[in-house]
């Protein structure tokens, strides 16, 4: 076959390209039998780390989010919440009214702004993140004539935190782009009181701190009983979902469940996944804030993404297969081809190449019909990638969690979703919720997928006002 294949490459070198970039894109891509592999090991993490005398030798953390109970509907009042974590800082006020006379449902009304966090904040002085953090909550209730109002906070803030109750998280490591100094150990609510007490301008009570999967969790439960799982597949990526409190190991009653906030994007980090990284993978690990770690995240979400297929397309053309042999300054430069690229990109298939031309050309590079042809490829190929081995990992919870219901023939589970990756690709969702499937065929399970809206920031008001409730009650 090595001679036919000669052969053949020489009468078409076309064809001989065309195999050439095969490889590359083979590289990327993974069959069911290693992806049902991954899921087998994200399951022995996940034990790992519940446990009392593994859990420290764990990648996954699995850290018990004190979340226990979900709404039921019977929640009123007006909270603050804030969402910090990914592409931008939000806060939220948020009105939980009486119930809707049509459908029974309590009304959520919210208002939120969008702050952009400058660069040399979330790398700078943690004292400076948290009176940043403190200046766009005033800002806020400012505009809102709300300053005097003591409202109850539930922070959503999306890095991995040791927690030992609802309203303390202590920092185990940045992730992302963030690199506050600092903060690593430090009580994040305790600094957020300091930042706000220092002001005097703002009357607030922090009540509960949670992360983004619990939060998203949270908000699309309260209109779905079946939702027992949160996803983030954004600028990082990672899930939670309801444990029962008997298999948490490190939590001493066996009574109920408790949410349990994984930090599933750390997996790998012992080398569990070194037999499905690649060279690309590699290179983006080494050149992150923070080697070594988060190295399932890295493979998966948003903030790499785009620089995956970046690679990709320089070695590529470094080979002479892509754009006739010629890179440009821009495509050289890491973080110059963005994620929202690789969406934009294969959302132009149907519609033809203009779209592919005018974001390469943006980046220096005058492409050919059948250069667009490779880049949608590559797109595609490190798209699928990631949205398969998030369904690995989720196809492991819902396994996971059926081990927990063996009475039930058939569990029905809702995953809530949010992050801009889910949101904006076009063929992502379809992608993951199909290889779930398939991964999860004869388990039992019957999985769902369900985006939802605000939902980090929502839930946290949401968790809020269920702790408020508690207290009132003494429960
Ligand atoms: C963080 C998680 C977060 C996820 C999605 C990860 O980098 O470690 O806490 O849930 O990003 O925002
Ligand atoms: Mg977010």
């Amino acid at each position: 076959t090595v001679t036919v294949c000669r052969s053949l490459c020489n009468i078409s070198k076309g064809l001989g390209e065309f195999l050439e970039v095969k490889l590359t894109l083979d590289e990327l891509n993974l069959s069911n039998q290693q992806l049902t592999k991954i899921m087998e090991k994200m399951i022995k993490e996940m034990v790992k780390g519940l446990g009392k005398d593994t859990n420290e030798d764990a990648t996954v953390k699995m850290i018990p989010s004190y979340v226990k109970s979900l709404p039921d509907g019977t929640e009123r009042g007006q909270f603050l919440a804030l969402d910090l974590g990914g592409t931008n800082f939000r806060v939220l006020l948020v009105k939980i009214k009486e119930a809707d006379e049509i459908n029974g449902q309590p009304k959520i009304e919210m208002d939120s702004q969008i702050y952009r966090m400058p660069e040399n904040v979330i790398t700078g002085k943690g004292d400076e993140l948290f009176d940043h953090i403190a200046l766009c909550m005033a800002d806020f209730l400012k505009k809102l004539d709300l300053l005097d109002h003591k409202l109850p906070v539930g922070f959503t803030f999306s890095f991995p935190c040791k927690q030992d109750g609802l309203d303390h998280a202590t920092l185990i490591t940045w992730t992302k782009g963030f690199s506050a100094s600092n903060v690593v150990g430090k009580d994040i609510v305790k600094m957020l009181k300091t930042a706000i007490d220092k002001r005097g301008d703002l009357d607030v009570d922090i009540i509960a701190v949670v992360n983004d999967t619990v939060g998203t969790m949270t908000s699309c439960a309260f209109d779905d009983q079946e939702c027992m799982i949160g996803l983030i597949v954004g600028t990082g990526s990672n899930a939670c979902y309801m444990e029962k409190m008997s298999n948490i190991e490190r939590l001493d009653s066996n009574k109920g469940g408790m949410c349990i906030n994984m930090e599933w994007g750390a997996f790998g980090d012992d080398g569990a996944l070194s037999d499905y990284r690649n060279e690309y993978d590699v290179h983006v690990d080494e050149n992150s804030l923070n080697s070594g770690k988060q190295l399932y995240e890295k493979m998966i979400s948003g903030m790499y993404m785009g620089e995956i297929v970046r690679l990709v397309l320089v070695k590529l053309t470094e080979d002479g297969l892509l754009f006739g042999g010629e890179t440009s300054e821009a495509l050289k430069t890491p973080g110059t081809f963005q994620t929202s690229y690789v969406s934009q990109i294969e959302s132009a298939i149907p519609s033809g190449m203009t779209a592919v031309q005018n974001i390469l050309a943006n980046l220096g590079i005058g492409a050919m019909r059948a250069d667009c042809e490779v880049v949608i490829q590559v797109c595609k190929a490190v798209s699928r990638r990631a949205a398969h081995l998030c369904a690995a990992g989720i196809a492991a919870v819902a396994r996971k969690i059926k081990a927990n219901h063996p009475d039930r023939e058939t569990l029905r589970m809702t995953v809530g979703v949010d992050g801009t990756v889910y949101k904006k690709h076009p063929t992502f969702s379809q992608m993951m919720s199909e290889k779930v499937d398939e991964l999860c065929a004869g388990a039992g399970v019957d999985v769902h997928f369900a985006l939802s809206y605000d939902g980090s920031g929502k839930g946290a008001a949401l968790i809020t006002a269920v702790a408020q409730r508690k207290i009132g009650s003494d429960e």
